[in-house]
């Protein structure tokens, strides 16, 4: 007890916290997490929380997984770090391997003879409609999600001044992207909310409509739509494809944007129209990576090989900050030249490629292999599938969606006009409070509440994580 005072005040005296109104934070009590254990996190007064965020979606096998702590304490004994600017270390060699072997399209899965794009059977796939030769063979460091994002599109438009075609300078993103904090990342997002204020500092960038279903622009039902949401993209890109570098989008799930799930048959139109009008495309699976939507990676449910693919959050198992941007063959080669040609590409992070990172990395790579929580996924998926039928039936639920273990309920005044919550009421955080006070740590995204908990999370606290959910949804909107 005395510990929490002592810490809550010198907190409160000296931190400022992320994505918080600190004069809220001021007058609230602080939780404050001294452990953590498989999915649950413990405050120092004893407390424990069921983590239904994965704090903040990197934690994919659970917290202090054996494996991974004793790979981060044998790397400790070797070395911490050294820099990847000149020189190289041993578990980040070994992770890229590791990696570029598992990449969509790549030597794990079968290759489409006259494409190259991965061929599989799967309910969502429709064929290999587009000649895409590309494969991902080429790993760039870095270490979060934000700057992954940031290498991708400076490479981009590098990529295109390489190739010596010119006013390539711009990015096509969807309405309620979200891929990170830092400008160029921002310059892409679509959150007015977090990303309107900063607009004078932001480059220009061109905007298709979010594939949201329940709230479709074009005023269409899925299925049975047209796709206005392609067709858009596709006026964009016929109009102004010289000018665009790369569509960037967070394939199947716009995670920080509300869980927005795309419709079947989205990622892989939004593939093909790259295609067609020759820009790259940049899968940002820093949320939806790593088995999140019940496989690997996202892009697979729709065989889509992206040229530039952003992983980090899960990528360690959510231990220590790491990212990666992988590209193609075709990318890397566009900057190989004398160096007075100055086709380098000049950017690097003080903890690239950081050994500690890379071998938590590995460890969390062989949990997937030797634990597979993806062949144990399916029968959460369908327990949390059978939850949020439940939720949606409430009176303030207007939509409870998913894609695999990736959750959103998003609650609204009146279910039958959609009419939402206004932001100010903060509906999300009431709820999420209540919750918190039951022992469900959620972190809400305005009127969504969220629904990411560890792959590896027990069927029964699962249930009770929708119950709860369930219960302070109509304590809190009656
Ligand atoms: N891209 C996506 C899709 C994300 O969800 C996030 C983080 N929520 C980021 C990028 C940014 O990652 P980071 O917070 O590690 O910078």
């Amino acid at each position: 007890m005395e510990e929490q005072g002592q810490l809550e005040e010198l907190d409160k005296k000296y931190v400022w916290h992320p994505f918080t109104q600190m004069k809220d934070w001021e007058r609230e009590k602080t939780v404050i997490i001294a452990s953590g254990d498989g999915s649950y996190i413990e405050d120092v007064e004893g407390k424990r929380y069921l983590d239904g965020v994965s704090s903040l979606w990197v934690n994919i096998h659970g917290h202090r997984k054996k494996e991974i702590n004793d790979a981060i304490k044998s790397q400790l004994d070797r070395i911490s770090h050294c820099t990847m600017l000149g020189l190289s270390n041993v578990p980040a060699i070994r992770l890229a391997e590791r990696l570029i072997k598992m990449m969509p399209g790549g030597e794990a899965g079968k290759v489409c003879e006259e494409s190259g794009v991965r061929s599989e059977e799967s309910e969502d796939f429709t064929s290999c409609l587009t000649p895409h030769p590309s494969r991902l063979t080429k790993v760039f460091y870095s270490d979060n999600g934000s700057t992954a994002v940031e290498v991708a599109l400076k490479m981009a438009f590098q990529y295109w001044l390489h190739k010596g075609v010119k006013g390539k300078n711009s990015f096509l993103s969807l309405r309620n992207a979200y891929h990170g904090d830092t400008l160029g990342a921002v310059s892409v997002g679509g959150v007015d909310i977090f990303h309107e204020v900063f607009g004078p500092l932001l480059f220009r960038t061109f905007k298709a409509p979010s594939p949201y279903c329940y709230r479709c622009e074009g005023g269409e039902k899925f299925p049975g739509c047209s796709f206005f949401c392609l067709d858009e993209m596709e006026n964009i890109l016929a109009a102004n494809h010289d000018e665009i570098a790369a569509v960037i989008v967070e394939p199947l799930v716009q995670a920080a944007g509300g869980m927005i799930v795309f419709p079947p048959g989205y990622l892989r139109g939004v593939r093909d129209l790259c295609t067609r009008y020759n820009v790259l495309l940049i899968a940002d699976e820093v949320a939806t990576g790593f088995g999140r939507t019940g496989r690997m990676f996202a892009c697979e449910h729709e065989s889509v090989v992206p040229d530039m693919l952003c992983l980090s959050k899960g990528i360690t198992g959510g231990y220590l900050p790491l990212a990666v941007t992988v590209t193609t063959e075709e990318v890397y080669n566009a900057f190989l030249g004398d160096f007075r040609d100055l086709k380098t590409f000049f950017h690097g992070h003080s903890y690239t490629g950081n050994p500690l990172a890379c071998a938590a990395a590995l460890a969390c790579l062989d949990i997937f292999e030797k634990e597979d929580p993806l062949r144990n996924l399916q029968p959460r998926i369908e327990t949390l599938e059978d939850g949020l039928r439940e939720v949606s039936g409430l009176a303030h639920v207007g939509e409870a969606r998913n894609r695999g273990l990736m959750a959103g309920v998003e609650l609204v005044r009146d279910k039958a006009t959609k009419e939402p919550y206004p932001w100010e009421e903060k509906m999300g955080w009431r709820v999420a409070n209540h919750a918190r006070g039951k022992g469900l740590f959620i972190r809400p995204l305005g009127n969504v509440l969220v629904i990411m908990p560890p792959l590896g999370i027990g069927e029964p606290d699962l249930r009770w994580m929708l119950a709860v959910i369930g219960e302070a949804i109509k304590k809190v909107s009656a």
